[in-house]
C-alpha cells in the first residue's frame, strides 16, 4: 500500500443489502428485489442520482438484517432500469461503479443510508511493472480456468485479454468466477488493484488444482460407470437392431419370458444361477444363430422338468388290490406279494430298499401290471426301454459340448412323467449291454441307489436332481443277464407263462372287452365261442404270454367292424369254423404226442423264452466204427450230455443187455428235428439217454411218455428249471405221464390245478426208474428198481397221485 497513491472520497447514499450475491465494478446485472426496506431504498436512489450502495448480507436467509449483518465493503453501482413484476417485486438493472466501504450509518429506518469512502489507488513507475506482470499472469491462468470451467465462453476470455487497466480486469474476471460469496467478498474488499490481483491469483490457481482434482475423479468414476453402461447402452443397441429387423420380440423378449418363467417357477439357487449365465449368453448370440438354438433347447429342458412338482401319492391297499383285480386275470401270487411291498412302504414310509423286477416271459402283464401299480398309487407312469441300451450315455446324457446332446433317458423320462414322484418303469433291464462307450449298468446302480440318487446328476442337465420320490420299477424277461450288483438290488417277483384256461379267461374276460371297445363295437355285436378262443390260442399263437393273442383278437374285431359295417348285419358269432375267415389258415400245430410207441424216439421237453415245447429225439444205429453224430443245431451242453448218456449207457451195457462192443460197430446219429431251431440246455440228458437205450434195445418208448432231466455218468437224474412250462406245453401235445427229477418235486406247486388233475408225474432219482416208466416192454432181464426210486409220485394235491406204472421186468 505504501507504493499506491490514495486519493479519498465520500459521498451518502441509498444502501440495499444483498443476499447471496456480490456485485462488482464494471459488471452489469439484474436481480429481483422484493422487500419493503430495499425497495424504499431503491426509491430513493431513483429520486436522486439514481445511484445506490449494493453491499452482500453476511446470512443470505436474514430477511432483515441491520447494520452489523452486512459486510463494510460493496460497491457504488447505477439503477439503469426497474421493472414491475407482478407481486411486489421490482427487477432492476444496475451497474456496478466503484468500490467503497461504510464509513457510517447515517439511516437504517424506513430504509438504510451511509456514508461510503471510496479509495482510489494510483500505482506509481514501480510498481507498474509487477502489476503489469501480474496481469499477464492472472490472464493465462483465467485461461487455464476457463478450460475447466465451461460457463466461461471463449469470447469472455477474449475479452478479458483486451483490458488493459488492472483494477478493471481484476474485477471483471472475478465476477466471472465461480465462487463462494465470501471468497467473492475478500476480493471485493481490496482496493489495491495490485493487492487484489494477488489475491485473485492465489484464489484461481487453488480453484484450478481443485478442478483438476475433480477432473481425475471424475475420470476414475466414469471409467467405471463405463464398463457398466457400455454392456447397457450395447443391449440397448442390440435390442433397437434387433426391432429394426422386424424381430420385433427378439431375443430380449425370450429372455424376458425365461425370467418371468425363473421367477414364477421358485427355482433354487443353483439352477437359478445357471439359468442367469445361460440368458446372458443367450443375449450375446445373434438372433438365428445355432449356439442360441442349442441355449434355447437347454433352457427348455431346464424350464421343462418338473423339479418341484409332485402328484399326491395314495397307498391305500384295498383300493390297490381292486385296481390290480379289475385290470388283471388270475396273478394271484404276484398281487400279493406287490399288495405286500406296498404295505411295508406304507409303515417305512421311503423309497429306500429293494426295487421290485418283475420276470417272466414276454406279454404276461409285467407292464400292465406296473401301470396297474402306478395309478393305484396315483403316480404318473413312464416306460423306459432299456432293451439294446449299450451306451452310458444313454443313461446320463451326453455332455453339452458334444454337437446334438441331449439328456439321458432318466431325464427324459421325468419331462414325460412331469411330476417328481412318477413310476418309471425300466423295461427289459436284462437286455441292457456294454460295450466300449461305457458301462449303462453302473449308471443305472447309481440311478437306483437310494443313498446317491437324491442328486443324480445329468451330463447334459449339469444339475442335480432328486430322483429320492421316484419309484422305480424293472422288468426282465430271465434274470441270466441282469448285471450282478443290479440283481442284488432286486427284488423278484417272477411271473410265469399262462395255461390254456388262463388264456382263455383273459381273452373273454379282458381282451375281447378291450379290444371291442377299442373298435367301437358293441358288446352284443361280437360273439365268440369258447372252442374259437381255444383254436386262437393255439392255432394262431404260440407264446407264453398274450401279446400275440391280444393282436390276433384285434384283428378278429376289425374284421367284424368291417362285415358289420358293410353287411348291415346287427352281430356276428365267431365259431372255431368260421375262425379261418377272420385270421386265415392255422398257423401252427402243437407238436403232438407219437402215433405209436416206436423205437430210438422219446420226447423231452424243453422251455423257451416263449413257454416250452415237446422236444422228439431220434437215435439211428448203423453199422460203423463207433462215431457218435449229432444233428439239430445242437448246442455245446446239449452234445456234451449226449456224451455223458453214452458213457453212462457203455459203463451199464451189460445190465441192460446191451451188446457190450456196440460202441466200436456202430455209429449212432441222434438227431433232434426242427433244425431251424437252436436247442441247448443239459436237461435233455434222460431223453437222450433213453432214446439211445431204446435204440439200441430196440424196445420201444411209450409215446404218452414225455420227460425232463439232467443225467450224469452214473446215471443219477439231476434237476431241472422251467417245469411249469414244459408241463403245460407236455400237457397240450396230448402227454399223459412225465418224468421229472426227484429234486422239482416241490415246483409241482406251481402248476395250476386242472392240468395237475390230468397228468401222472413220475419222480426219478436215477436213470432206472426213467428207463422203467418210458420204455413199452423189456425183454431186459436186469433193470432193477434198485436206486430207491419212487413207486409213488406224492404232490401235495392229493387227486393227482398215480402209481407208476407196472414193473416192466420180467423176472
Ligand atoms: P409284458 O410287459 O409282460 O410283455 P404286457 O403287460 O405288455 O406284457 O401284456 C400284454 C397285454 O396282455 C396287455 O394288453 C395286458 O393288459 C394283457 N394282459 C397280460 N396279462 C394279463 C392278465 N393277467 N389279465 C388281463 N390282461 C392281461
Amino acid at each position: 500500500m505504501s507504493d499506491a497513491r490514495k486519493v479519498v472520497k465520500k459521498q451518502e447514499l441509498p444502501l440495499l443489502p444483498l443476499r447471496g450475491l456480490t456485485v462488482f465494478p464494471y459488471m452489469i446485472l439484474h436481480f429481483d428485489v422484493g422487500r419493503v426496506k430495499s425497495i424504499k431504498a431503491l426509491e430513493e436512489a431513483m429520486i436522486n442520482n439514481q445511484l445506490i450502495f449494493l453491499v452482500t448480507q453476511r446470512d443470505a436467509k436474514n430477511d432483515s438484517p441491520n447494520a452489523d449483518d452486512i459486510y463494510k465493503i460493496g460497491t457504488i453501482s447505477k439503477v439503469k432500469q426497474l421493472l414491475k413484476l407482478p407481486g411486489d417485486t421490482i427487477r432492476v438493472l444496475v451497474e456496478g461503479i466503484s468500490r467503497a466501504e461504510i464509513s457510517e450509518f447515517t439511516q437504517t429506518e424506513p430504509f438504510f443510508m451511509a456514508e461510503v469512502v471510496e479509495k482510489i489507488y494510483v500505482d506509481d513507475e514501480e510498481s507498474k511493472v509487477e502489476v503489469e506482470a501480474l496481469k499477464r499472469r492472472v490472464i493465462s491462468t483465467f485461461e487455464e480456468y476457463s478450460k475447466f470451467n465451461n460457463k466461461i465462453s471463449p469470447e469472455t476470455v477474449l475479452s478479458v485479454m483486451s483490458i488493459d487497466d488492472a483494477d478493471q480486469l481484476s474485477d471483471i474476471i472475478t465476477s466471472n468466477l465461480s465462487l463462494k460469496v465470501e471468497q467473492k467478498q475478500e476480493i471485493l474488499n481490496e482496493f489495491q488493484p495490485k493487492v487484489r490481483l494477488e489475491k485473485l491469483l492465489e484464489i484461481i490457481v487453488k480453484e484450478i488444482d481443485i478442478m483438476q482434482i475433480e477432473k481425475d475423479i471424475n475420470i476414475k468414476v466414469r471409467k467405471q460407470m463405463d464398463k457398466m453402461q457400455k454392456e447397457y447402452y450395447l443391449r440397448e443397441q442390440l435390442k433397437a437392431i434387433q426391432n429394426e429387423l422386424g424381430d420385433k420380440e427378439g431375443i430380449t423378449g425370450e429372455v424376458e419370458e425365461y425370467k418371468r418363467k425363473l421367477k414364477e417357477g421358485n427355482f433354487c439357487e443353483e439352477i437359478e444361477k445357471k439359468v442367469l449365465k445361460e440368458l446372458d449368453r443367450l443375449l450375446k448370440m445373434p438372433s438365428g444363430s445355432a449356439e442360441g438354438s442349442v441355449i434355447r433347447t437347454y433352457l427348455d429342458w431346464i424350464f421343462d422338468l418338473p423339479w418341484n412338482k409332485k402328484t399326491d401319492e395314495i397307498i391305500d391297499l384295498e383300493r390297490a388290490e381292486t385296481i390290480l383285480d379289475e385290470d388283471h386275470y388270475g396273478l394271484e401270487k404276484v398281487k400279493e406279494r406287490i399288495i405286500e411291498y406296498l404295505a411295508i412302504r406304507k409303515l417305512k414310509n421311503d423309497l429306500k430298499g429293494p426295487i421290485l423286477c418283475l420276470v417272466g416271459p414276454p406279454g404276461v402283464g409285467k407292464t400292465s401290471i406296473a401301470k396297474s401299480i402306478a395309478k393305484a398309487l396315483n403316480r404318473n407312469y413312464v416306460r423306459m426301454s432299456l432293451g439294446g441300451v449299450r451306451d452310458e450315455a444313454e443313461i446320463r446324457g451326453h455332455r453339452r459340448t458334444y454337437v446334438g446332446a441331449m439328456p439321458g433317458r432318466i431325464i427324459a423320462a421325468l419331462k414325460q412323467a412331469d411330476s417328481k414322484n412318477p413310476l418309471i418303469l425300466l423295461d427289459e433291464i436284462d437286455k441292457m449291454s456294454n460295450d466300449f462307450r461305457g458301462d449303462p449298468a453302473s449308471a443305472m446302480l447309481e440311478v437306483l441307489d437310494g443313498e446317491q440318487n437324491f442328486a443324480f446328476r445329468d451330463h447334459y442337465m449339469e444339475l442335480p436332481f432328486d430322483l429320492s420320490d421316484v419309484l422305480f420299477l424293472t422288468t426282465a424277461n430271465s434274470l441270466d443277464t441282469i448285471p450282478r450288483p443290479l440283481l442284488d438290488r432286486m427284488e423278484v417277483i417272477s411271473l410265469t407263462s399262462y395255461t390254456e384256461e388262463e388264456k382263455v379267461n383273459i381273452s373273454t374276460r379282458y381282451l375281447f372287452p378291450k379290444q371291442i371297445e377299442a373298435h367301437g363295437l358293441k358288446k352284443e355285436s361280437v360273439k365268440v365261442d369258447e372252442q374259437a378262443v381255444r383254436d386262437i390260442i393255439n392255432c394262431y399263437t404260440r407264446e407264453a404270454g398274450v401279446r400275440n393273442l391280444e393282436r390276433q383278437i384285434a384283428t378278429v374285431c376289425r374284421k367284424v367292424a368291417k362285415k358289420l359295417v358293410s353287411s348291415k348285419q346287427h352281430s356276428i358269432k365267431i365259431t372255431s369254423a368260421n375262425l379261418e375267415k377272420f385270421l386265415g389258415t392255422k398257423k401252427y400245430r402243437y407238436d403232438k404226442a407219437n402215433e405209436k410207441d416206436d423205437v430210438g424216439i422219446a420226447t423231452g421237453l424243453a422251455w423257451t423264452p416263449v413257454g416250452g415245447d415237446t422236444l422228439s429225439i431220434e437215435v439211428n444205429l448203423m453199422e460203423g466204427s463207433g462215431k457218435l453224430e449229432l444233428t439239430g443245431q445242437l448246442g455245446d451242453v446239449m452234445k456234451e450230455s449226449a456224451r455223458a448218456a453214452m458213457s453212462f449207457i457203455r459203463s451199464k451195457a451189460q445190465e441192460y443187455m446191451i451188446e457190450k462192443d456196440f460202441y466200436s460197430k456202430y455209429d449212432i446219429h441222434i438227431h433232434v428235428p426242427e433244425g431251424a431251431i437252436p436247442k441247448d440246455g443239459p436237461s435233455a440228458g434222460i431223453t437222450l439217454a433213453t432214446a439211445m437205450v431204446s435204440a439200441l434195445t430196440g424196445i420201444p418208448v411209450k409215446r404218452n411218455v414225455a420227460m425232463t432231466g439232467e443225467i450224469t455218468l452214473r446215471g443219477r437224474v439231476l434237476p431241472i428249471g422251467g417245469l411249469k412250462e414244459k408241463v403245460l406245453a407236455a400237457h397240450r401235445a396230448g402227454i399223459d405221464t412225465i418224468i421229472i427229477p426227484f429234486e422239482n418235486k416241490k415246483d409241482l406247486e406251481d402248476i395250476p390245478e386242472v392240468v395237475r388233475k390230468k397228468i401222472k408225474f413220475v419222480i426219478a432219482e436215477g436213470m432206472d426208474t426213467v428207463l422203467n416208466t418210458a420204455l413199452a416192454k423189456t425183454k431186459l432181464k436186469s433193470i432193477k428198481n434198485t436206486q430207491g426210486d419212487e413207486k409213488v409220485a406224492v404232490t401235495k394235491s392229493h387227486s393227482q397221485i398215480h402209481e407208476v406204472s407196472q414193473p416192466i421186468i420180467e423176472q
